[in-house]
């Protein structure tokens, strides 16, 4: 078999000329059966060269120099691309059309340089045979001001990071990381938890009323004479009910009140389509509606842009590229859209114009939307060539692309006024009218049940109240974040952009400073405790503002509105002091720990929560005098028959999990505590990960 394989593919190098270089095996198939025999297409596998790992790799006298590296276990890709250059005519460098796929360019344009071969930069925002062709028709040079944008992150990271981190070593355990834009995410993560654990709940009541219009229900029709009204106001105020004895006398007076009918009205409301997705934006509905992490709707996005086999037609991408802040749609697309519109739902959907959309103020126009390419496939033309998953993202950009351009959908609105002497109650609902772009967006069509069962009420009616109904409530503290707010939050602060929020809760998750409960994100101990360390020692590092503003200086960078050194200098200085300061001050607290309630049993000692290698443990506050050390035991018993064990806290790379204290006797391990998932029953839906 591998004998027969390097036959065909020495066949191919034969009469190939042109060898292109993608990051991918999925998108290199897709391009080649674009672009045929005569063009070799190869996979870099993302990145080969980068800032090396053992050191800071930045030369600080010399305008923050890079010192680049091929990475651990690229060199075998390296050695691949630079001998399948040697004999091509030209080489296109065809990674993902933004900074990163810029910067991968450039760093093989540097590796490559010196041959014979002329070399090329070709970017595409949807991998279809037209826009593919189209742009091997206009080739460029590797655009400087992003690859600049990218390098400026880059070192940003690594200085922030490889600074910062080596303090939390020696203040908390070894193995922490503090990063730029990550360690802002735990804050706001971590305030949230502040803001819950202080939150009092406050009690207020509202009161409905089941009001009977009179002389019931003439034959044939269908609404019922009882309908529901709410309490709004008092003497013309909002009104509000604090406790039990004012809804009481409340209740009394209305007792006493004749319920008549006042104002009616009838209004017609527009629901408008909502704009083609946007990463952030995608990310959010496919949490809510799908139960995907940020990380699992980007993975699948990524296959659906590099190609998905279609049978016969081979491979092909479905949608554009999915890392984008645009709402910007291409004639081509809108085009094509508007024609299916017309065609499937008829010219009462299919507005006379284009539906215009505009995208936030920092958003890249170069991009598009992310949408379905062209032609335009229905989800059921592709569904059996979709595994489940991929079938449902796709559905969901489809839908939501297509409803885009078509017309709003068109509510009847009825409110009805019922005053009982100075109490204002309100009885009303919405009815669908038409559907309009609903029709293919389909979540969200509110029902109209409600306005239709409403009697028929005229102005100045008595009306008589059949029951009074007061109802306690308790104000609510903050929701945790979940992916959806985090992502939305991260995006109005201008912390991260389309590139960076699902990498963002994947690493403060992985590195266990933020756990996954059932949908929401929560602290951890360790958590709060780097956090409580940074914002002590690096308010400037983990402020939102800061963060926002440099995100908008690399932007400026790739608009070449600056210049990527000075953008670096400004940072550094200021950032060099900060450093030195908090090294001082640091250097006189002593190592932080967490207090517990339980007592060593060797010395009396209370214990306190320390990490380790392999994640937390209890530790006597005595040490070094007393060693006494445990695991924190979750006092749940392992479930290995016949084991006795109980499960403890474990880390590993990929974030925490549960093993057994008998270990490495015994090697259960969980992700969730048994107990935890019964728990977690019809209402405990968890995320999706990857
Ligand atoms: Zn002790
Ligand atoms: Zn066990």
């Amino acid at each position: 078999m591998p004998a027969k394989k390097k036959a065909t593919s020495k066949a191919v190098r034969s009469v190939a000329k042109y060898l292109v270089i993608v990051e991918s095996p999925a998108k290199s198939k897709t391009i080649n059966k674009i672009l045929g025999k005569k063009y070799k297409v190869l996979a870099s596998m993302g990145h080969i060269i980068d800032l090396p790992a053992s050191k800071m790799g930045v030369d600080f006298e010399h305008d923050f120099k890079p010192e680049y590296a091929v990475m651990k276990g690229r060199k075998k890709y390296l050695n691949d691309l630079i001998k399948e250059a040697r004999d091509k005519e030209a080489i296109y460098l065809a990674a993902d059309p933004d900074r990163e796929g810029e910067a991968i360019c450039w760093h093989l344009k540097n590796q490559l340089e010196g041959g014979k071969s002329a070399i090329y930069r070709v970017s595409f925002e949807e991998i279809t045979e037209k826009a593919v062709k189209e742009a091997f028709e206009h080739p460029g040079p590797v655009n400087m001001n992003k690859v600049n944008a990218q390098q400026a992150r880059r070192i940003l990271d690594r200085i922030v990071g490889y600074s910062i981190s080596p303090l939390l070593w020696k203040k908390i355990t070894r193995g922490l990381s503090a990063g730029r834009v990550q360690s802002v995410a735990v804050k706001l993560i971590v305030e949230r938890e502040e803001e819950i654990r202080k939150f009092k709940p406050r009690e207020y009541w509202s009161v409905e009323a089941v009001l009977k219009k009179r002389g019931g229900v003439p034959p044939g029709e269908e609404w019922t004479d009882t309908f529901g009204a709410r309490l709004m106001k008092y003497k013309g105020e909002k009104i509000h009910i604090p406790d039990k004895e004012s809804v009481e006398k409340i209740v009394g007076r209305l007792k006493e009140e004749k319920f008549i009918v006042g104002d009616i009205s009838r209004k017609e409301r527009k629901s408008h389509p909502r704009a083609p997705y946007i990463t952030s934006v995608l990310q959010q509905d496919a949490f809510n509606k799908l139960n995907f992490s940020a990380a699992k709707t980007m993975r699948i996005a990524q296959s659906l842009y590099e190609g998905v086999e279609l049978g016969e037609e081979g491979s092909v991408g479905l949608i554009t590229y999915m890392r984008t802040d645009s709402v910007r749609t291409s004639d081509d697309a809108l085009r094509d859209v508007r024609q299916h519109i017309l065609e499937k739902y008829g010219e009462k959907y299919c507005p006379p114009k284009p539906v215009p959309y505009r995208s936030r103020k920092r958003a890249q126009e170069a991009h598009e939307a992310i949408r379905p390419t062209l032609p335009l496939r229905p989800p059921e033309v592709v569904a059996r060539y979709l595994g489940p998953d991929e079938l449902k993202l796709y559905e969901l950009i489809w839908k939501r692309f297509v409803s885009s351009q078509m017309v709003n959908a068109l509510y009847s609105v009825l409110a009805v006024n019922i005053d009982a002497g100075d109490y204002r109650f309100r009885a009303g609902g919405g009815q669908l009218v038409f559907d309009g772009f609903l029709r293919v967006y389909g979540a969200g069509v509110e029902s109209g049940e409600e306005i239709a069962r409403i009697p028929p009420l005229e102005s100045g009616e008595e009306v008589d109240p059949v029951e009074i109904i007061p109802e306690q409530h308790f104000t609510k503290p903050p929701p945790r974040y979940t992916d959806a707010s985090l992502v939305k939050v991260l995006e109005e602060k201008g912390i991260g952009r389309p590139s960076t929020y699902a990498p963002i809760i994947r690493t403060i998750i992985s590195r266990n400073y933020i756990k996954r409960v059932a949908r929401t994100l929560e602290p951890t101990d360790l958590g709060e405790l780097v956090n409580k360390v940074l914002v002590e020692n690096f308010p400037g590092i983990v402020d939102n503002e800061f963060t926002a503003r440099m995100e908008d200086e690399l932007d400026g960078i790739e608009d070449a509105k600056v210049e990527w050194v000075a953008v670096l200098k400004d940072f550094y200085d200021p950032f060099s002091k900060t450093l030195e300061e908090a090294k001082e001050r640091m250097s006189s607290i002593k190592r932080q720990v967490i207090e517990t309630d339980e007592i060593c049993e060797k010395c009396g000692r209370p214990m306190v929560i320390k990490w380790g290698r392999h994640g937390r443990f209890l530790s006597c506050s005595g040490f070094p005098a007393c060693k006494n050390a445990r695991p924190i035991t979750t006092g749940v018993k392992c479930p290995v028959e016949g084991c006795g064990g109980e499960l403890v806290e474990r880390k590993s790379a990929r974030g925490m999990f549960y093993g057994c204290t008998n270990y490495p006797k015994c090697t259960y391990t969980a992700r969730k505590l048994p107990r935890e998932s019964e728990d977690a029953g019809e209402g405990g839906t968890q995320v999706e990960e990857e």
